[in-house]
C-alpha cells in the first residue's frame, strides 16, 4: 500500500501549446475558443486501447502540473486578478496558480486524437495551458455530474469583463497572415479573442493609457496598447525559434 503522507506520479503527456509563455494565456479554459493546443502521450501511455470511447465525449479535464511556477512559494492567500490585485483570499477559494501541491484542473474541448508513426496525440482547444505542461491524467467531462447550473460562484461569479474592439495595424495583420498560412490556423481571430479578455496584470491598471505591452504566441511576438476599451496591435514580429508540436 502507497504511504499516506506522500506520493510521486509521472506524467502521462505533455502539452504542446500556443502559448509560450505565461503572460497573455486566459485565465480559464473555455473563454477563447480558438487557444489550441496537443497533448502527446508518453510511453507507456501511447496505447489507443486506453483511449477506447473518449472521442464519444466532447469534453475532458485535464489534470496536469504547473511546471512554471517555483516550487515552495505559496502563501496561505492570494490576490486574485478578479479583484483587482488588492484583496486577499485563502488560495483554497481561488484558482492561483501557487498552491501547496501545483497542480492544474481545466476542461477542454476534445478535437479528436490521431495516431502515427508510433504516437498519439489529443488535440484540444479552449485551453489555458502553457507549452510543455506536464499531463498527469485525463478523465471524461461528464455533464449530468460536472455542469451545475445551480452553483454559485463566489467572486468569480461572472465571466470576466472584456474589451469592445481590437484593430490591427496593416503591418501587424500582414505579419499574422502570413503566421497564418505557416501554422494552418486563424491567428488574427486568436489574437482578438485573446486581447478582448484583456491579459494585462492587475496591478498595471495604474500605467498611462497606451503603455505598450507584448507576449509570445507561437513563433510570434505580439505588441500591443490599451487606450480606453479599444486595443490596438501594433507589431507582430517572427521569432527564430524551435517549434516543438
Ligand atoms: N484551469 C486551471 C485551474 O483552475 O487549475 C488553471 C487556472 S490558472 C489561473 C491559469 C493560468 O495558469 C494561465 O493563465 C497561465 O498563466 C498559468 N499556467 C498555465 N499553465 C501553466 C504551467 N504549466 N505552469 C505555470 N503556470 C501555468
Amino acid at each position: 500500500m502507497v504511504s499516506i503522507n506522500a506520493y510521486s506520479f509521472n506524467p502521462i503527456g505533455r502539452v504542446h501549446s500556443c502559448f509560450k509563455e505565461k503572460f497573455g494565456i486566459p485565465r480559464q479554459p473555455g473563454l477563447v475558443a480558438g487557444a489550441r493546443a496537443t497533448v502527446e502521450m508518453l510511453p507507456p501511455y501511447v496505447e489507443a486501447e486506453a483511449f477506447r470511447g473518449l472521442t464519444e465525449f466532447s469534453h475532458i479535464w485535464l489534470l496536469f502540473v504547473f511546471h512554471a511556477v517555483p516550487t515552495g512559494r505559496w502563501k496561505p492567500t492570494v490576490r486574485p486578478p478578479r479583484l483587482g490585485g488588492n484583496r486577499r483570499l485563502g488560495v483554497f477559494a481561488t484558482r492561483s496558480t501557487f498552491r501547496p501541491n501545483p497542480i492544474g484542473q481545466s476542461v477542454v474541448k476534445l478535437d479528436g486524437i490521431r495516431q502515427s508513426r508510433g504516437r498519439l496525440v489529443l488535440q484540444i482547444s479552449g485551453i489555458d495551458l502553457l507549452d510543455q505542461t506536464p499531463v498527469l491524467d485525463i478523465k471524461p467531462y461528464l455533464p449530468y455530474a460536472d455542469a451545475l447550473p445551480e452553483a454559485h460562484g463566489g467572486f468569480a461569479a461572472e465571466a470576466p469583463r472584456r474589451l469592445a474592439t481590437v484593430r490591427f495595424t496593416a503591418s501587424a495583420r500582414r505579419g499574422l497572415n502570413a503566421a497564418a498560412l505557416r501554422h494552418g490556423y486563424d491567428l488574427e481571430g486568436l489574437v482578438a479573442d485573446l486581447l478582448k479578455h484583456d491579459p494585462r496584470p492587475a496591478y498595471h491598471a495604474q500605467r498611462p493609457p497606451g503603455a505598450p505591452y507584448g507576449m509570445r504566441l507561437e513563433d510570434l511576438n505580439i505588441e500591443w496598447r490599451v487606450v480606453g476599451s479599444e486595443v490596438v496591435v501594433t507589431a507582430v514580429t517572427r521569432l527564430e525559434t524551435r517549434e516543438t508540436r
